[in-house]
């Protein structure tokens, strides 16, 4: 088999958050069936800036409008695209946001479930170690009172 090509991309999301009964909460999204739980994002679209992809990608995934407030950091990883034989290196930034309107029932058809948790489940929930840095790292913000 032919080595495999090298991609790259570049995605954007968001740690959306509110505050129901003193308790901070945040949205993260179920793919895989329901079994990996993940912070929502997606590819940043030409012409698009990462910031507005992130506002974009979380309305469109939870179904939750919100603003931005400001950047988290950016994480990067590799995967196998199987039927292209590429291999492509990721790399996703993520900005902290509030959360303004709309309910996780208008998620998208695309993932399998859009829920709330407080940021110690969320922590308990997540699937992959980069999102659970950004949502750490949110968790120090929020505490500095952002
Ligand atoms: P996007 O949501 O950016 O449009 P996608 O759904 O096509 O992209 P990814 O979510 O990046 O693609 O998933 C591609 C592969 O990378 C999957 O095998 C997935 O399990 C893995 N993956 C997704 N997020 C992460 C992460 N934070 N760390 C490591 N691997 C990840």
């Amino acid at each position: 088999m032919k080595p495999a090509t090298i991609k790259r991309q570049v995605s954007s999301g968001g740690v959306i958050l509110r505050k129901s009964n003193d308790v901070v909460e945040i949205a993260l999204v179920a793919v895989k069936g329901g079994n990996v739980w993940c912070l929502p994002k997606g590819i940043v679209d030409r012409g698009e800036s990462t910031e507005e992809t992130a506002v974009r990608e979380v309305q469109e995934e939870t179904g939750l409008k919100g603003r931005v407030i400001d950047k988290i950091g950016e994480i990067s990883y590799w995967y196998y695209i199987k039927g292209e034989n590429a291999r492509c290196r990721k790399t996703v930034h993520f900005y902290l946001m509030e959360y303004l309107s709309g309910t996780t029932d208008e998620h998208d058809v695309e993932v399998d479930d859009a829920s709330w948790f407080s940021i110690d489940d969320a922590l308990n929930k997540i699937s992959y170690k980069g999102d659970r840095e950004m949502i750490e790292k949110a968790k120090e913000m929020i505490g500095k009172g952002e």
